[in-house]
């Protein structure tokens, strides 16, 4: 049977409160599966054999229509966590107001672009406003090209930045298939990722990655490439969170900054107070990007993402190109955005994800020290990874359990899904509101599953 909490439990509101109204009857898991092929283009897998149809959520739980709760451990776009009511009272009274595309001087707007900035180090104070995260990856790449000149840009290997056209090209995966090597664009160049765990830097020192990755850079150079930027995320973030060695970013941001291009931080995922100690993943680095990408968390839900960048790059941008964007920034995205940003504050939920987030990391590694399915445990915060290998020492990674595992997981309570390359890891990103007592409630289901079988 499930093993989740009631709904009163986690003190989901009662009928009366605001809330979402009461859904119609629900058709048969078949018929709605088939309606969902017949309307929804997507074309992966489903994560698992039986998905659960979602009618509500609450804070970091997940209500079906058949009223289960689950836990939402890898949800990092619910940052402030499900159905907030404050965000939906601004949200409700802003359409009340105007919703409309961003071509005036409104006050809503111009405030959240003020917060955001604020949240940043005083250069980046020029704001772009879009819907994705993928849409800012994209204009983060213009940018550059265009305060540059140039058009070459070097990404890290093995990353995910988005899947538009400019932001698809510089995510490159570990087994490249042939259409990708096919339409890569001439302009997308990689070093390697900065991961010690698996690849290609397994056993070599992390004092080396740096070092590496400015030759290659300069060998690029020195073979006539124009590096108009360098994109990475300041976490590896593909395998679930790992932190890039002390003092790499700002090698290689210096570098770059020297051949002349432009250095980009692809803050979407691991950005806004999920890392606890840094609000923005740089920060850890001590580096200042030139350019800064962010999305997910900043709407909570609600599409909205943005670029901020220094005035002199905007400006360069501004020369040659031309930035619009209906909805991106719109009037209800720009006050859901300024409540996100109250409610982490109000809330103190970046220093929750301190303190949830060291207590999970602890127990899932004591969790590591007795079942030998866990290779490692990665991240810090509330962005965390695990990866299951059937063997520590080939680090063969082991995908069908961590699929099965997570179908087990489901079944108890639990909403998480296998990501990385090798479909071997899990992403632990939960809504930064998670209480001590549902990350515990989380790793004693990973415990009941490695030890009783999945
Ligand atoms: N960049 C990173 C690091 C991401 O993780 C993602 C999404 O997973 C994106 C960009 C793209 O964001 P979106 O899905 O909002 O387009």
């Amino acid at each position: 049977g499930l093993v989740g909490d009631p709904a009163a439990a986690i003190g989901f509101p009662a009928p009366e409160q605001p809330g979402p109204p009461e859904a119609p009857a629900a058709p048969a898991d078949a018929d709605l599966l088939a309606r969902r092929a017949s309307v929804l283009a997507d074309v992966q897998e489903h994560y698992y054999a039986r998905p659960p149809r979602i009618e509500r959520g609450w804070r970091e739980h997940l209500i079906d229509t058949d009223g289960r709760v689950y836990l939402d451990m890898v949800n990092n776009v619910a940052s402030v966590g499900h159905a907030h009511p404050r965000i939906a009272e601004a949200a409700g009274r802003q359409l009340r107001l105007l919703n409309t595309n961003s071509r005036f001087h409104y006050a809503a707007i111009t405030e959240y672009a003020e917060r955001l900035a604020a949240t940043l180090p005083d250069e980046l104070d020029t704001v772009f406003l879009v819907n994705s995260g993928s849409e800012a990856a994209d204009l983060a790449l213009r940018l550059a090209m265009a305060a540059t000149g140039r058009t070459d840009i070097v990404a890290m290997r093995e990353a995910y930045h988005g899947w538009t056209f400019a932001s698809d090209a510089v995510s490159t995966s570990v087994a490249d298939n042939p259409h990708a090597l096919a339409t890569r664009p001439s302009w997308v160049h990689t070093v390697a990722a900065a991961n010690g765990y698996r690849g290609a830097h397994r056993g070599v020192e992390a004092a080396r990655y740096a070092p590496e990755a400015v030759a290659h850079l300069r060998a690029l150079a020195a073979g006539g490439a124009q590096i108009a930027g360098f994109i990475c995320e300041s976490w590896f973030g593909n395998a679930g969170g790992i932190a890039l060695p002390d003092g790499y970013l700002a090698e290689v941001y210096a570098a770059v900054r020297e051949l002349g291009g432009l250095a980009i931080a692809d803050e979407v995922q691991v950005g806004f107070g999920r890392l606890g100690d840094w609000f923005w993943g740089f920060e850890q680095q001590g580096v200042v990007p030139d350019i800064v990408a962010v999305a997910k968390s900043i709407g909570a839900g609600h599409p909205l993402g943005a670029v901020v960048t220094t005035r002199a790059i905007a400006e360069r941008y501004r020369t040659q190109g031309y930035f619009f964007s209906s909805t991106g920034g719109s009037p209800v995205s720009s006050v859901v955005g300024t409540t996100v940003l109250d409610i982490i504050a109000d809330e103190a939920l970046q220093e929750n994800a301190r303190v949830v987030g060291a207590h999970l990391k602890g127990r899932l590694e004591a969790l590591g020290a007795q079942h030998p399915l866990v290779g490692t445990v990665h991240g810090a915060g509330l962005y965390l990874g695990l990866e299951f290998v059937r063997d520590r020492a080939t680090l063969e990674p082991a995908t069908t359990e961590t699929a099965a595992i997570c179908d087990r997981l489901l079944e108890l309570g639990v909403i998480m899904q296998p990501t990385g390359d090798h479909q071997n890891v899990l992403k632990i990103k939960p809504p930064l509101c998670l209480t001590t007592a549902s990350a515990d409630f989380f790793v004693d289901m990973l415990d009941r599953v490695l030890t009783t079988g999945w």
